[in-house]
């Protein structure tokens, strides 16, 4: 059973002053989290969880995450000036990119963040654009084919389009120390949401010996291996959530079998996470507003897959408790939708749940990591508030709901906006 992790009775307080739908989050568990992954990887000298911005780039969120001692993944120009504004400087960034615009890879160099270049190629543009190269860097690996755990869950590196092949990143770390790059990471995302303790170990194991072999082929020391993100966790209830102690265990044993013989056991361990950091952490909080009976049940409510899109674009599971129906009888089969004119605007389909009244409140689980900052305004609907119920059970409302004018905004000049309001 999946239980959310704020009440009912608080859920009725915040709504008196901020109308449903809202993502709340729940710093708490947030802080609780992060410091159990510092725990995790605490063998480890030169530990930092980067957390990936694009997951939630709330600027509350990221300042207690920050406080936590996290660094930043940027991606984009807007990822990296959002960080910068907040305080985190230099080495708290990894600018992980790729198709990298040349006016981003200048920004990062003015900036002096961690550029991780995705693409071989990207060696001559960044010389190009930038003119000089800084002291580290770090380079994206893609082993190609498909990478699988013994658990079944895999994914198919040979079709994505990121990273580059292992003969073009041993390649790339001999042209970048012939520029003058001094300190080199190393970089690879594989699968996505993996639900088992094996992902990091496994991952870790295959950019350990890739960089011993480089060692011992070019005499280049990588001095971080920065494992990405792709820690899952259980959308559903009959999921077991991954421990994260014994992740951080695992890839310690990877480290000692593989890297301390090789006389690498320096070697800083990075991570990018950000589903893990924050996806339990979030939830959308939406009232049941209409019925409707047709050849199926469909319950609508006042949020939209512009407040949640995951469940409309990968088809993906997101638990539903009803408030004040946990223990009711799941004797209802319902389809949860949004207002969207898209039949993929569902939360919830062919769902086993109790019965629900209209003016029920429903709390749709782990929507914390791609959940709002994935939204977009499709249908002109307008993207709803964040709230954050603090450590103390106080709440705070952290981003207002979008008004018309936010959405005219880019119009300039057509007058619009003032006829309107
Ligand atoms: C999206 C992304 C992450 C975070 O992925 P999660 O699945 O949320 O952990 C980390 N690094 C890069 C480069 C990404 O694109």
């Amino acid at each position: 059973m999946k239980t959310p992790f704020v009440t009912k009775e608080k859920i009725q307080e915040i709504t008196k002053e901020i109308p449903t739908p809202f993502n709340i989050y729940d710093e708490k568990g947030i802080r609780e989290n992060a410091r159990k992954v510092n725990q995790a990887f605490s063998w480890n000298k030169g530990f930092k969880e980067y957390f990936a911005v694009k997951a939630n780039p709330n600027p509350f969120i990221l300042k207690i995450l920050q406080e936590e001692g996290c660094g930043v993944d940027c991606a984009s120009y807007v990822e990296l000036a959002l960080s910068n504004e907040l305080g985190f400087k230099g080495d708290d960034i990894m600018f992980s990119s790729n198709d990298t615009p040349a006016s981003e890879f200048k920004y990062a160099d003015e900036l002096g963040v961690i550029v991780n270049l995705d693409d071989f190629t990207h060696i001559d543009f960044y010389e190009k654009v930038v003119g000089h190269f800084p002291k580290k860097m770090c380079c994206r690996f893609n082993p190609g084919g498909v990478y699988e755990l013994s658990n079944g869950i895999m994914d198919n590196p040979g079709d994505s389009k990121y990273g580059m092949t292992k003969e073009q990143i041993f390649e790339a770390y001999q042209i970048l120390r012939d520029k003058g790059v001094e300190e080199f990471g190393i970089h690879a995302f594989l699968v996505s949401n993996t639900v088992t303790n094996e992902y990091y170990p496994t991952l870790a194991k295959t950019l350990f010996e890739l960089i011993v072999e480089l060692k011992e082929k070019t005499g280049i020391s990588i001095s971080f291996v920065n494992l990405s993100g792709g820690v899952g966790i259980a959308y559903r209830p009959d999921q077991t959530p991954n421990d994260i102690l014994a992740i951080g265990e695992g890839v310690h044993k990877a480290f000692d079998e593989i890297l301390v013989p090789a006389g690498l056991g320096d070697v800083a361990i990075l991570t990018e996470m950000g589903r893990f950091m924050m996806g339990p952490y979030g939830g959308l909080v939406t009232t049941a507003i209409h019925e409707k009976h047709i050849y199926k049940e469909y319950i609508g409510v006042d949020a939209c897959a512009v407040d949640l899109m995951r469940p409309a674009v990968y088809g993906s599971y997101h638990h539903v408790t009803v408030l004040g129906k946990e223990n009711a009888p799941e004797d209802h089969v319902y389809d949860v939708t949004g207002s969207l004119c898209e039949n993929c605007d569902k939360f919830a389909v062919d769902r086993q749940l109790p019965k629900i009244d209209k003016g029920d409140i429903l709390f749709i689980h782990d929507t914390g990591a791609h959940g709002y900052s994935m939204g977009y305004n499709y249908n002109g609907k307008l993207k709803s508030a964040e709230v954050l119920l603090k450590e103390d059970g106080s709440f705070k409302m952290i981003r207002r709901p979008e008004t018309i004018k936010d959405y005219l905004a880019t119009f300039d000049g057509l007058g619009i906006v003032d006829n309107l309001l």
